[in-house]
């Protein structure tokens, strides 16, 4: 469509094609999608974005693919929710959610990400793909793959959520469960992606893949009627999606869809995980492995790809970052669905929880325009809030009984 320049250097900026590499073969550093301004700008309007379908196609121009989508024609354009309940709870006025856990078709952001790798897998040629994951990329690939007529193989910590587990076999991908936490399942395949031909989503395809979490943030500008909010709130795993946010925001300002931005970037981990906001409250962009021990095990990457660039992103725009405790996460999971009726997964608890303690140290400004970023589903993660929610009032099938509950209910 000739809106991409190629593929770039994110360290020595040097030009690469349009293949699928993904490390710079001079510096080693990792491959990113560079586009032409000028002519997206040229191209495009707001009215003209607003007249399309409601998925994330609707940015096309911003996004790596030659030829049509092939993937994720339903997905994308969550809402944006304004909060009454939650926004009174922590004090704030202009607190929306953006609500990912409701993405199609597997109910994270992932789904976005996997709809940019799949179509660029199909116009690469590939007929397998592959992934490792913390769980949310496997559900996705694995729908969405089967969907799209590939072979996939899937590859996960053994350890995952059992619930994450059957979303993803339902499909009857190849899921292979490692004995291993993500990191060593990702540095497994990163050996495997270099023996055999396979399109490995977030390895080889991972400059285009990556490419797929903007569309988050172009949707939150449109649904803030074409305004970049004062913060917001991104969970981390890798750290991509947060650098992507910002990325989208400066690419609306590059070309001209929004005229200001002044957004401050805030990172949100598990204490249990916390490489990249233990490097932001260090003041450092040197981040430190970890071995994760946390129940948002979709966050849990102790050694995080993007980490480097994600902390510099939060030091650039002015933010920070916050880790939060396992009972922190499920009390925000709570919190979140007594208020607003949304049943995040913990990733979304870790958002959240984050989210409270900068606005009660005053890192985030209670009138100030908030977003924070839920990426995934409750039901996805059940077991996490296993001893942690009411019992129900068990009864026998008659009035007696049923109003001898209520008695107690009652009192
Ligand atoms: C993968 C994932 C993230 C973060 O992904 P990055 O690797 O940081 O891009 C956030 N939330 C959920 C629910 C995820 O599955
Ligand atoms: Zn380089």
């Amino acid at each position: 469509m000739g809106f991409i320049k190629g593929l770039k250097c994110r360290e020595c900026a040097r030009e690469y094609p349009v293949e699928p590499i993904y490390v710079c073969e001079f510096c080693f550093g990792p491959l990113e999608v560079a586009y032409d301004y000028e002519t997206i700008s040229a191209a495009i309007t707001t009215e003209e974005i607003e007249g399309r379908p409601k998925n994330l196609w609707r940015y096309r121009e911003f996004l790596p693919i030659d030829g049509k989508p092939y993937v994720g024609l339903n997905t994308g354009y969550t809402p944006l929710i304004k909060t009454e309940n939650l926004a009174r709870v922590l004090g704030m006025r202009n607190l929306y959610i953006k609500d990912d856990s409701v993405v199609y078709p597997s109910l994270s952001f992932k789904d976005r990400v996997v709809s940019i790798a799949l179509t660029k897998a199909k116009e690469f040629d590939f007929d397998t793909v592959a992934c490792a994951s913390t769980g949310n990329l496997a559900h996705s690939v694995s729908a969405n793959g089967a969907v799209s007529g590939f072979n996939r193989f899937i590859f996960i910590p053994a350890s995952l959520e059992a619930s994450k587990i059957i979303a993803s076999l339902v499909y009857e991908p190849n899921l292979i469960a490692v004995d291993g936490n993500y990191d060593e399942v990702n540095r497994l395949c990163s050996e495997v992606a270099n023996k055999y031909k396979w399109a490995f989503v977030n390895i080889n395809i991972r400059p285009f893949y990556a490419e797929g979490s903007k569309t988050l943030g172009f949707e939150v500008i449109e649904q803030l009627g074409w305004k970049a909010p004062d913060n917001v709130v991104v969970p981390c795993a890798s750290g991509s999606l947060l650098t992507k946010i910002w990325k989208s925001f400066t690419e609306f300002k590059e070309t001209g869809l929004i005229q200001d931005l002044d957004t401050k970037v805030f990172a949100a981990q598990a204490a249990g995980c916390s490489p990249i906001t233990q490097a932001i409250q260090q003041g450092t962009d040197l981040i430190k492995p970890v071995k994760p021990d946390t129940i948002a095990k979709s966050l849990a990457i102790g050694n995080p790809a993007d980490g480097f660039y994600a902390s510099r992103v939060v030091a650039d725009t002015g933010g920070y970052g916050e880790d939060v405790t396992d009972q922190e996460i499920i009390d925000a999971m709570k919190l979140l669905a007594r208020t607003e009726g949304i049943f995040a997964e913990t990733a979304g608890g870790v958002t959240l929880a984050a989210t409270r303690k900068l606005v009660e140290s005053g890192k985030i400004g209670r009138d100030e325009v908030t977003v924070v970023c839920i990426t995934g589903n409750g039901l996805k993660t059940q077991e996490a809030l296993q001893s942690h929610v009411i019992s129900p009032h068990y009864i026998k099938p008659n009035i007696a009984s049923f109003e001898e509950a209520l008695e107690k209910i009652n009192t």
